[in-house]
This record gives C-alpha cells, sequence and structure tokens, in this order.
C-alpha cells in the first residue's frame, strides 16, 4: 500500500508476516536529482515483492535513489543489501554500519542466552530463532556513516540527523525543521511501545540503554514537529504527548520490577516472565520463543538501567546473572 502524503513524499507499508509489528513504514521522497528511500523491511520475500510492487507503481529507479537506514534491526535494514546500487549512498550510523557491513555481528547471542536465564527455559543458541538473524541484509559495501547534525538535502527537504540512541545503539531519526516533520524510526511509535533490550551480554554491560533512550526523548521533545512519521503504525500529530506516555510506562516498568523482585534473586528471564505484556497468549510457557527473547531483553534493558540506578545488584553465578535489590 502506497499512501501520498504531501508532494514528493510517500509512505510504502511493507508486510511483516507472523510478526506482531505488522507492517514496516518505509518513506521515498521523490528528489529532482537523486532520492531518498528510509527504511527497507525484513530480508524476505513478502517484503522483496511489496518494495519492487512500490517502486513500479511510484515509478522511481534505484539508480538514482540513496537510502537511509534508522538503526540496525532487520525490519529497517533487511533490504539494504538488495536494493543498494553500485551507485547508492547507504546512510546510516556507526554502529548500524558494523551491522551492515558484518554478518557476525551477532557473536555474543549464546552468551546472552545464557547469562538472562532463558537457556534454562528451553532456549537454545541457535540463532535462526531470532527474526533479526534470519531476515538480516546481504552485507553492504557503500556505506556512508552520519552524525548527529549531518543534513541531507532531497527535493525541498533539509533533513538534520539526530542521533537517538536507546532502541538501538545509533539510532537516527531524520528531521525537517521546515516541515516541522519528524521522520521518528523506532525511537517513537503511536500505538505501540518501542521495544528496549541490552546491547552485548547482561555480565558486562558497558552502556544503560534506557537512560540513553530518555535522554533521546528529550532531544526530541525539545523540536518544533507537527507531524511524527513512525516507523510501524499510523502517523502522529502529537508527539509531546506521545513522549510523556512512553516515559510513563518505562518508570511503571521500572518500579513493577523492583516489586517483582520483592526479596528474591532473579534472572532476566525469570523478571520476564512475571512482567505484564502485550501478547495473545495465556502463559509465559506459550510465548513463541522469538518473544521470550524480546521480553528476556525488555527485562535486561530496565533491570540495568536499575543497576546503574544502584537500585539493584547483580552475580554471576554458574554461567547465570542474577538481579536481586540493592
Ligand atoms: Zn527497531
Ligand atoms: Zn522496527
Amino acid at each position: 500500500m502506497i499512501e501520498n502524503i504531501r508532494e514528493n513524499l510517500f509512505r510504502i507499508e511493507i508486510p511483516l508476516p507472523q510478526n506482531p509489528l505488522k507492517a514496516l513504514n518505509s518513506y521515498f521522497i521523490q528528489g529532482s536529482e537523486r532520492n531518498l528511500l528510509i527504511d527497507t523491511g525484513f530480508n524476505r520475500d513478502e517484503c522483496r515483492e511489496a518494495m519492487d510492487q512500490a517502486i513500479k507503481e511510484i515509478g522511481f529507479s534505484l539508480e538514482n535513489t540513496d537510502i537511509f537506514i534508522t538503526h540496525i534491526h532487520s525490519d529497517h535494514s533487511g533490504l539494504a543489501g538488495y536494493l543498494a546500487r553500485p551507485g547508492t549512498r547507504v546512510y546510516t550510523g556507526e554502529y548500524t554500519k558494523q551491522g551492515l557491513c558484518d554478518s557476525n555481528s551477532m557473536s555474543y547471542f549464546g552468551d546472552l542466552i545464557k547469562q538472562s536465564g532463558l537457556m534454562e527455559m528451553g532456549l537454545g543458541t541457535d540463532l535462526s530463532i531470532h527474526p533479526g538473524y534470519r531476515f538480516r541484509t546481504i552485507p553492504v559495501s557503500n556505506v556512508t556513516v552520519v552524525q548527529d547534525g549531518d543534513i541531507i538535502q532531497v527535493a525541498d527537504f533539509s533533513l538534520q540527523c539526530i542521533n537517538t540512541t536507546g532502541h538501538a545503539p545509533d539510532h537516527m531519526c531524520l528531521y525537517d525543521k521546515s516541515h516541522k516533520i519528524l521522520f521518528s524510526g523506532d525511537h517513537i511509535l503511536g500505538k505501540i511501545t518501542p521495544n528496549n533490550t541490552i546491547w552485548g551480554v547482561p555480565w558486562n554491560i558497558k552502556v544503560d540503554y534506557l537512560a540513553e533512550y530518555f535522554k533521546s526523548l528529550d532531544i526530541i521533545n525539545n523540536l518544533d514537529i507537527e507531524l511524527t512519521l513512525p516507523s510501524h503504525r499510523g502517523t502522529l500529530t502529537n508527539c509531546y504527548e506521545r513522549i510523556e506516555e512512553l516515559k510513563k510506562h518505562h518508570h511503571n516498568r521500572l518500579n513493577n520490577i523492583m516489586d517483582i523482585l520483592g526479596n528474591e534473586s532473579m534472572t532476566g528471564a525469570e523478571v520476564a516472565s512475571k512482567m505484564k505484556w502485550d501478547i495473545n497468549v495465556k502463559s509465559w510457557e506459550q510465548f513463541p520463543l522469538a518473544q521470550k527473547l524480546f521480553a528476556a531483553g525488555e527485562a535486561l534493558s530496565h533491570l540495568t538501567h536499575l543497576l546503574f540506578k544502584g537500585a539493584v545488584t547483580n552475580r554471576l553465578q554458574n554461567g547465570v546473572v542474577y538481579y536481586q535489590k540493592a
């Protein structure tokens, strides 16, 4: 499905089959010399077909189209390698660049499964359960790293790159000051809450990504925005209200996790199994494996935040990390 949002600006809906996100919004800006495509969809048949169809319907050529990838998740970056032509500039942040060029960037996966307590719940270390890995891009050769503040000019859009690390390292939003438009990637979504996770193994976390996420919400809160174009679901006209809701959601989760811990010592996966999730199954046991993984990641990002704040402590026992109140 294609929506003409305004002159030269289109939303292309790319289906994400069997995924709770349902679809990805890819945005296309038609320029006088070069076009820009923002995010792409998974590297799988259904996404490729939808994108090929959109290219035909809008009637543009990949030869003069550059690609902007907001962050490494494969629903955004998966088709970058398939769509890029020899002259295509693929713009993205530094962390994302590494993932686009190197298909082994998840080598810590096995340790993550073990340390988070997921192995004891039956998850193996086989990466193929991870949709991000299964549908990742073929390596991209021509990547242009963008920094916070860089401007990409296309049609009458001056798109300022805004580093909004949190949901992913070096997540980039694009902001057009004169049109008051924000391409928010997965930093701010309307009806669904962006998933947070840790980017490494629980015992060796160096960055509190939830704290980074809060900081990045404040950066967006200070911009003048009338229309927010997120990567999933519908557009937003009041992103400030949504920012408050997202902050509140995470603060509630932090309080909830402190209650769940009580006087016990738990793994990230155990905490996740006791949290409330918006998913259509009756019990934690029925969660699909990939969803268990995302839930544990979300629990661990909050536990890490509490750890950095000094509210909880952790210990490593037989290769598994346990958390308790400080
Ligand atoms: Zn994402
Ligand atoms: Zn996404």
